[in-house]
């Protein structure tokens, strides 16, 4: 079953052209649901993102966006 999301955030997703595998939002996340795959770039499990948001700002190349 899928966890309760914030009505304020969308789901966001990884930019992976972008991204720097410096895994701050992998740390950040509370719901552990950003993990590298197998190219090394972020990933979020929407399964798991509860739409928190703090990825997002966390990210120093703006890799991770609602769209
Ligand atoms: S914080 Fe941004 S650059 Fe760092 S691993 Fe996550 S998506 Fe990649
Ligand atoms: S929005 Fe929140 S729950 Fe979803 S991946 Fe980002 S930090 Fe994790």
């Amino acid at each position: 079953m899928e966890k309760q999301t914030s009505p304020n955030y969308q789901k966001p997703k990884v930019l992976k052209y972008l991204c720097k595998t410096c895994s701050k939002c992998i740390l950040i996340c509370p719901s552990e649901a950003i993990n590298y795959e197998n190219d090394n770039k972020a990933f979020i499990d929407t399964k798991l993102c509860t739409a928190c948001g703090t990825c997002k700002h966390i990210c120093p190349e703006y890799a991770i966006r609602s769209m």
